[in-house]
């Protein structure tokens, strides 16, 4: 879940991380209001799940109240298009305004999971401000990293190191180990999967602050990180996927191709992607629904991908284990009675009750492709569009 940059602004500070005076606006006037609080420039901020808002027109100074009214203006109601949303872009209902800092240096400064080595790992680098993917490919060395190893945990020497590291000594080491120390803890203690920023400002006046933060707690901790919970903005969320959601299905994601694809199990979902990209076709989704012994959870299922204009055609793919094939069986016969599916279907059923689920659905006298495999199936999908 991705908090907005306010929310991960107040999240820091609650942990000690010095963040940049400023408050939200949802109009123009209140823009005003909060630059004439701050006095003096300001920065105007739009709210939105996306980085690189900067070089999508999403990031303003202001140097007067009355210019501040006019940004906020700007911004507030636009669908802000970075490299990070696609065309589509998402929609900015409020902004940040917040006192322009006068920037000495831009550092770069996240906490995020490494799954290659099943640990946190912390990473720093002098190069803030831009696109720091572009840093860690042509100049590996200017990235610095520590690994939080869980067995002995967070150690305040990496802190430290990584804070020369990035050449802030003397007067600037101590709060920037604070920096570091206090970023570390809330990613920790939150459940974070990432907590970035970028930049870390060093201002020409000597202070050392984040002046931007991305912030994205693990959807699995959510249960137990029940007040941040209460922070997800279902605004900058893909329609389909909430449905998803609100539907029990815990594993649904929205892709760019054609063919919409109803699998039990994360693994055999990731297959049949592969199937169906190795048959020539792309898929729409991908959709693990997961132990659904009733048919209404897969008629929901059904109805996400048919109701989806992308899709053009439904594959189903199921390895009953747990799960019933003639339960599933019967959850697509209700969906194709109810309409919910007019796309060509493809049906492959393998084990628990296949032959009851196969005799539902030869006897259902419905207009489905059927497939002995998954290879096939794909194929069928395939040219089904074609
Ligand atoms: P992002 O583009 O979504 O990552 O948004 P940022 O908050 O990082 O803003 C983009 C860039 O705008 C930063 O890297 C800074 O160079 C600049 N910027 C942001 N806030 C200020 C500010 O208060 N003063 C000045 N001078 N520049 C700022
Ligand atoms: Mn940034």
């Amino acid at each position: 879940m991705k908090l907005h940059e306010y929310q991960a602004k107040q999240l820091l500070a609650s942990y000690g991380v010095p963040v940049p005076e400023g408050k939200v606006a949802t109009t123009p006037e209140e823009a005003q209001i909060i630059a004439e609080e701050i006095g003096g420039r300001v920065v105007i901020k739009a709210q939105a799940h996306t980085g690189a808002r900067g070089k999508g027109g999403g990031v303003k100074v202001a140097e007067t109240p009355a210019e501040a009214f006019k940004i906020a203006g700007e911004i507030i109601g636009m669908q802000l298009v970075t490299k990070q949303t696609g065309p589509a872009g998402l929609p900015v209902s409020f902004v940040l305004v917040e006192e322009a800092i006068s920037i000495e240096r831009e550092l770069y400064l996240s906490v995020a999971i490494d799954g290659s080595m099943a640990m946190p790992v912390i990473i720093a680098s002098q190069e803030g401000g831009m696109d720091i993917e572009e840093v860690a490919e042509q100049r590996p060395e200017a990235i610095l990293k520590q690994y939080i190893d869980p067995a002995c945990g967070f150690q305040g020497y990496q802190a430290r190191a990584l804070a020369f590291g990035l050449g802030l000594s003397g007067e600037l080491n101590r709060p920037a180990t604070a920096l570091i120390e206090a970023v570390t803890k809330s990613f920790l203690e939150t459940d974070g999967s990432i907590a970035e920023i970028n930049p870390v400002v060093v201002t020409t006046d000597g202070r050392i602050l984040a002046a931007d933060a991305k912030f994205s707690i693990d959807d699995s901790a959510l249960f137990r990180q029940k007040n941040l919970a209460d922070l997800r903005d279902r605004s900058q969320e893909a329609d389909k996927e909430l449905e998803a959601q609100d539907a029990g299905i815990g594993n649904y994601i929205k892709l760019d191709g054609n063919i919409g694809c109803l699998v039990n199990g994360a693994g055999l979902a990731m297959a049949t992607l592969d199937a169906i990209k190795m048959a020539g076709g792309d898929a729409a989704n991908f959709l693990d629904i997961g132990t659904a012994n009733s048919p209404e959870a897969v008629v929901a299922a059904l109805k996400i991908i048919g109701t989806d204009p992308d899709v053009k055609a439904v594959l189903v793919n199921i390895f009953g284990g747990l799960a019933r094939t003639d339960i599933i069986a019967q959850g697509i016969i209700d969906a194709k009675n109810q309409g919910l599916i007019p796309q060509p279907t493809i049906v492959r059923l393998a084990g628990s009750n296949v032959n009851e689920g196969n005799a539902l659905l030869d006897n259902s006298g419905l207009d489905l492709v059927r497939a002995a495999d998954f290879a096939e199936a794909a194929k069928s999908a395939v040219s089904a569009i074609s």
